[in-house]
């Protein structure tokens, strides 16, 4: 059979333009994806053999072979292969959404976009940073085998292959000046450096003699803690997210008893770019006995904390446990519970032992967090403590926590205090906050759209009501002092009950208050009523 010939879609062509402008001093990276990708392949083969054991039939593995001969570097798989379909959809066409999310991500910092790659769902192509002709040889366990080629400039042939074993071949024809990783040192370093802690071996085919493992190839999770240094969690997390970003923190865990299971959590430094896609997975990966079963177990965290990383490891699903069951299972649902109760504990050592790492934390991720009051009842105390928030005395950063506030609050304030808006510059100068500006009593400024519902649903922390600045009695925050009011309340008492009708009852009654300071007046939210901020919300939202 004759090779077809196929044109890759126009945005698969900006891209690797793009991506060989901006990444050509990180080129090594080529390697970790590729890399990458033969140890997905290995996963998805181990999963597939849950139902049918006979595919596996020896040692999964990665091999890499350099031929300084023929100019090309191999790398090669026994994973689960690629029918003629899955070649033609995963590798000439980038339908994904990411693509075009990475071009328009690329910043021009070679280190930056070097970090991006891996995130878009495009490092096959990055083979083409180092290589002027690919071609890739595969076979799935059952099916025909079929060769890929491409030169990275437009189009891709596609024909029937010979290839007898099961799995993928990535021929890479090194460019002359790309001769360096034909050198057995070289491959060793990048190996080293990006996939170390596969849980599969990478192995080295020197020109003679038996290939040998150059990784520890045994899974980090799986080691004792006492032997894992910190770079080691480090370029594991590279490996899992492809977030080139040094994680924030970290914790590892190995649990025996009722319930076993192993988890490794990390906090990223950095919020990915599909934070706020609701239709975008979210979760850890699971394995179950060391076998990987999926990516992105949203069962495993609730939404609150899609921001963690990492993966679970149990013993205590079955191998063929699917999204259906993840769904309402008693055993999920008590590490689950456990799973949130380590990042807390995570988050909780971050913000006591390293409150600049936190504030960057809580930067990327405090609005996510604070859904966390609305969504998880139990924990909403041990949440609320995480919180950070703009104060009358912050008004730069978000960074009063409710325990400083309350151990700040003069002891003449009973109540702790916040007025939401629509904008910080709408609220910070309010004529609400004057009477406690003058009385020293700290207000909290909460100008997120979440906020409403947060203190919709925090209504006391600590035995401390919160009460928002702008309702109706705020006296009742405190002891201001209001020996005049009385006084002033009955001298003003026929102007005040004539108002309400003087302005079209628009408003409900007028008083004399000691809030203001400075300006005559302002309106207030009814004690009980709704505050204006949520009935202009649910007005937005057309009801
Ligand atoms: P990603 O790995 O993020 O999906 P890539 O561009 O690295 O994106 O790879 C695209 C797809 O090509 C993979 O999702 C996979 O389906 C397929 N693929 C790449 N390499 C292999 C391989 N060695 N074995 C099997 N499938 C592969
Ligand atoms: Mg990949």
């Amino acid at each position: 059979m004759t090779a077809e010939r196929h044109e890759f879609q126009t945005e698969t062509r900006s891209l690797l333009r793009l991506m060989i402008h901006s990444l050509y001093s990180n080129k090594e990276i080529f390697l970790r994806e590729l890399i990458s990708n033969a140890s997905d392949a290995c996963d998805k083969l181990r999963f597939a053999a849950i139902q049918q054991p006979d595919l596996i039939d020896g040692e999964l593995f990665v091999e890499l072979q350099a031929d300084k001969f023929a100019g090309t570097l191999t790398i090669r798989d026994n994973g689960i292969g690629m029918s003629r379909d899955e070649v033609l959809d995963n590798l000439g066409t980038i339908a994904r959404s990411g693509t075009k999310k990475f071009m328009e991500s690329l910043s021009g910092d070679q280190a930056k976009d070097a970090q991006l790659i891996g995130q878009f769902g495009v490092g096959f192509y990055s083979a083409f940073l180092v290589a002027d002709k690919v071609t890739v040889k595969t076979r799935r366990a059952d099916g025909e085998a079929t060769v890929w080629e491409s030169t990275g400039e437009g189009d891709y042939t596609l024909e029937a292959g010979d290839k007898t074993e099961r799995g993928t071949e990535v021929i890479l024809h090194l460019r002359d000046d790309e001769k360096e990783f034909l050198e057995a040192h070289r491959l060793q370093d990048i190996v080293r450096k990006y996939s170390d802690h596969i849980g599969l071996p990478i192995k080295l085919r020197p020109a003679e003699g038996e290939p040998e493992a150059i990784n520890q190839a045994r899974a980090l999770w799986t080691r004792p803690k006492s032997e894992i240094g910190e770079d080691d969690y480090k370029s594991f997390y590279e490996h899992l997210t492809h977030d080139f970003e040094a994680p924030l923190a970290w914790a590892h865990h190995k649990v025996e008893g009722n319930l076993e299971y192993t988890s490794l959590l990390y906090i990223p430094a950095r919020a990915p770019f599909d934070l706020w896609d609701r239709d975008q997975q979210r979760g850890v990966k699971l394995y179950v006995k060391r076998v990987f079963i999926m990516d992105r177990a949203a069962e495993l965290l609730p939404p609150y904390l899609r921001f963690v990383r990492g993966l679970v490891d149990t013993a205590d699903l079955p191998l063929n446990v699917s999204r259906e069951i993840l769904q309402g299972n008693r055993t999920v649902d008590k590490i689950r519970s456990a799973l949130v109760k380590r990042v807390l504990d995570l988050l909780d050592d971050l913000a006591a032992n390293r409150p600049d790492d936190y504030a960057r934390f809580y930067e990327q991720f405090g609005k996510v967090l604070k859904e966390g009051i609305i969504d998880d009842h139990a924990n909403r105390e041990r949440i609320a403590k995480l919180l950070r928030f703009n104060s009358t005395t912050a008004l730069d950063k978000p960074s009063v926590g409710l325990e400083d506030y309350i151990a700040r609050m003069p002891e003449t304030q009973e109540k702790i205090l916040y007025l939401t808006g629509e904008s910080l510059g709408a609220i910070r100068n309010s004529p609400h906050l004057e009477g406690f500006r003058k009385a020293g009593f700290e207000v909290l400024l909460l100008a997120d759209r979440i906020d409403e519902w947060v203190v919709g649903n925090l209504t006391e922390y600590q035995d401390k009501k919160l009460e928002s600045a702008a309702r109706g009695n705020v006296e009742a925050a405190g002891k201001i002092d209001t020996a005049d009011q009385a006084k002033q309340e009955a001298e003003f008492k026929e102007v005040l009950a004539k108002l309400p009708e003087a302005l079209g009852h628009r408003i409900a009654s007028a008083r004399v208050s000691a809030r203001l300071t400075e300006s005559p007046s302002c309106l207030v939210a009814p004690e009980h009523g709704m505050s204006r901020q949520l009935l202009e919300i649910l007005k937005q939202a057309g009801q």
